[in-house]
């Protein structure tokens, strides 16, 4: 049971387009050390995104790259897309606190196709506050839902939230988010079907996971409508993470894509 989680945690690692889903999250806290070699990263100070570039080779992409995540939805023509090909199932409630982010992790069987080609969801996990922006704008968190191809070819799903009601599919993660780092618990289900905004419009284009290493090749799709949730969950994550967003970066050459 614990190989079979620990290798879905190194898969989040290798694919994440997620703040901390990228940092390992099986893992000691970077700042603690310990077996993992990646040099430590995170939101502020010396370790923080301006400097990731700098923290290792492996990060080169983090300040070389021309086709980083996450950055600024603005106003850009549109162009006609597919709707989204989702089908998403329900899976066993497995709820990780890696030391930087909440990760739900997902069991096999959710996928996103893609112009025939199929991506399977591992993982979804959460960024306070938004990290794409919308016209300048941050929401107070945003959702990732990270896809993977048997190719190794990334699709990220990001929801963005904003305060309101009480979101049920929130409550139902929090009421099983683990206080203690590299913890994974959870009772029950869930289908993160339920999560998604009822109009399924969004904007494609090709990005970077937004963490460490900032590898590129990653398709983007940021979905129109937000999401509510409500002050306390919002607070309640804060409390635990902290913040946890790249900043925007450069759109540089790249052509986004919008669904109506
Ligand atoms: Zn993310």
């Amino acid at each position: 049971m614990y190989q079979r989680i620990f290798l879905a945690a190194v898969a989040a690692v290798l694919i994440s387009g997620g703040a901390y889903a990228a940092d390992p999250a099986h893992a000691p806290a970077p700042a603690h050390g310990g077996g993992d070699h990646k040099p430590h990263w995170g939101y502020i100070g010396e370790a923080g995104p301006a400097n990731w570039g700098d923290l290792s080779g492996d990060y080169h992409a983090c300040k070389a790259g021309q086709s980083q995540s996450p950055i600024d939805i603005g106003n850009a023509p549109h162009q006609d897309a597919k709707p989204l090909a989702i089908s998403y199932k329900p899976t066993r409630m497995r709820v990780v606190n890696n030391g930087h982010t909440i990760q739900a992790n997902y069991d096999a069987g959710s996928t996103l196709t893609l112009d025939g080609k199929q991506f399977n969801l591992l993982q979804f996990h959460f960024h306070s506050p938004s990290e794409h922006t919308r016209e300048k704008s941050a929401f107070p968190m945003e959702v990732h839902l990270v896809h993977k191809a048997e190719d190794g070819t990334l699709a990220v799903v990001g929801v963005f939230i904003k305060q309101g009601k009480e979101n049920p599919f929130l409550a139902a993660i929090w009421k099983n988010m683990p206080t203690e780092v590299d913890h994974e618990q959870g009772e029950g289900n869930l289908n993160v079907a339920d999560f998604l905004p009822s109009n399924k419009a969004f904007w494609n284009y090709s990005g970077s996971l937004t963490t460490p290493p900032c590898s590129e090749g990653v398709n983007w799709f940021v979905m129109d409508q937000p999401v509510e949730a409500s002050e306390a969950q919002i607070k309640k994550f804060l409390g635990l993470v902290h913040e946890n967003a790249r900043p925007v970066q450069p759109l540089h050459d790249r052509k986004l894509i919008h669904r109506k």
